[in-house]
């Protein structure tokens, strides 16, 4: 076998960096303007890692192809690391966002579009119940909280070298000596990860059952096919020991199919009947728009059920309107509260829950956590007027 001669690398590097800048002169005049307002010059820190000196800045995209501001095309097998893996802007989805966009793009409802694509999820992927989230890095992070919750433990267990997107607590590896450590260039952890995270090889049973075995573990979070540090393929029997180890200690089983989910349309899941209690689909389920969804198994669902119940009925006791700009709210107490703490004691759920809901069904919506009332230029006194009228006949009606 030939070895490589870093030296003749090292020049054949330099010739390539100085074609890219010199057939590039536009990318490298917006790098240098992106430089006074983005940070190191890039919109995402990490795009600072491609191969160039500067990024090639995209004039547009369409299938497999794009264009930089410089005319070169180029054949993308990047594909937007997996969202746009359907293709750029594929004809279906840019259909669907164009007829949605006029008709609003941000409430905090629902519309009928969501359980089709649950109904849609369910079907591909085996799990009962899903909720969506906008990023595959929130999805993971919500599915570990509601393990952290349901489950009363306190740590989760990753793989050696995961990637699933900026989860904190999987920013960990092993080190030579088998301990595990904060993995080099974490950014400001909120605590080590070697608090909250077990970190073992994959395909390493063992080890897993030993990091199992003390029953502390809430979840483990894993690809099914390691696909962020190259394609790491799991041995056989290896998903069928996951499953029976994780089963048998208590832990519950998240599988990330953000990226495997090139292996077909219900993931490697369906590919390979896995069995997860908690699943996650991000990137290329919009077809390039950003979103996720995370799916459960019945078993999951019901134990959710029974904690946030028990959350609720903690909700504190009994107004006032306070006011911000175009933002007012009420609030029940009879002073400002200075702090948090104070707001958050006044807060009566069951109170608010009738007055959302007689407010609702008299065609005034109000944002469901609290009692907030946003206006826009578009919102007339009329508005106003009417929502003190259903307001008065609410109160009214309480205090008869
Ligand atoms: N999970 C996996 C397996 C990923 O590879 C990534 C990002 N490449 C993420 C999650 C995070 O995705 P997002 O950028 O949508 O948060």
């Amino acid at each position: 076998m030939k070895s490589l001669d870093r030296t003749r690398l090292a020049s054949l590097m330099q010739r390539e960096q100085k074609r890219f800048t010199d057939e590039r002169p536009k990318s490298k005049a917006l790098f240098e303007r992106a430089g006074k307002s983005l940070l190191a010059g890039v919109p995402m820190n990490w795009m600072r890692k491609w191969a160039g000196a500067f990024p090639p800045f995209v004039r547009e995209a369409q299938g497999a192809s794009f264009y930089d501001v410089d005319g070169h095309r180029y054949i993308d097998f990047c594909l937007g690391d997996t969202g746009a893996m359907t293709g750029h802007s594929p004809f279906a989805t840019v259909k669907a966002v164009e007829e949605q966009m006029k008709r609003g793009i941000t409430l905090m409802l629902p519309g009928e579009d969501a359980i089709f694509v649950a109904e849609e999820l369910q079907r591909r992927f085996g799990l009962k119940y899903w909720q969506f989230a906008l990023t595959a890095t929130d999805a993971n992070r919500f599915s570990i909280r509601l393990a952290r919750q349901i489950t009363e433990r306190p740590k989760i267990l990753v793989f050696n070298w995961c990637y699933h997107g900026t989860v904190d607590e999987s920013f960990i590896t092993l080190q030579a000596d088998g301990t595990a450590r904060a993995r080099s260039g974490n950014i400001g952890p909120p605590v080590d990860p070697a608090v909250t995270t077990k970190v073992v090889e994959f395909n390493d049973v063992s080890a897993l059952e030993q990091a199992l075995a003390p029953g502390d573990v809430a979840c483990v979070l894993a690809e099914p096919v390691m696909t962020n540090v190259g394609i790491v393929h799991p041995d056989p029997g290896y998903h069928q020991a996951l499953r029976e180890l994780t089963r048998k200690y208590g832990t519950l089983l998240i599988i990330d199919e953000t990226h495997t989910i090139c292996a077909g349309p219900g993931g490697y899941t369906r590919a390979e009947n896995l069995d997860p209690d908690v699943l996650v689909f991000g990137k290329a389920i919009g077809g390039g728009i950003p979103g996720a969804a995370y799916g459960f198994s019945q078993a999951v669902a019901d134990r959710i059920a029974a904690r946030v119940q028990a959350a609720i009925s903690e909700c504190g006791m009994p107004w006032h309107v306070t006011r911000l700009g175009c933002r007012a709210e009420y609030l029940f107490s009879p002073s400002p509260a200075k702090n948090g703490q104070q707001a958050h004691d006044v807060m009566d759920f069951e109170l608010e829950r009738f007055m959302h809901l007689y407010a609702m069904n008299r065609g005034i919506l109000l944002t469901p956590f609290h009692n907030m009332a946003l206006m826009s230029p578009q919102t007339e006194a009329s508005d106003i007027d009417q929502h003190t009228k259903v307001f008065r006949q609410c109160v009214r009606e309480l205090v008869a």
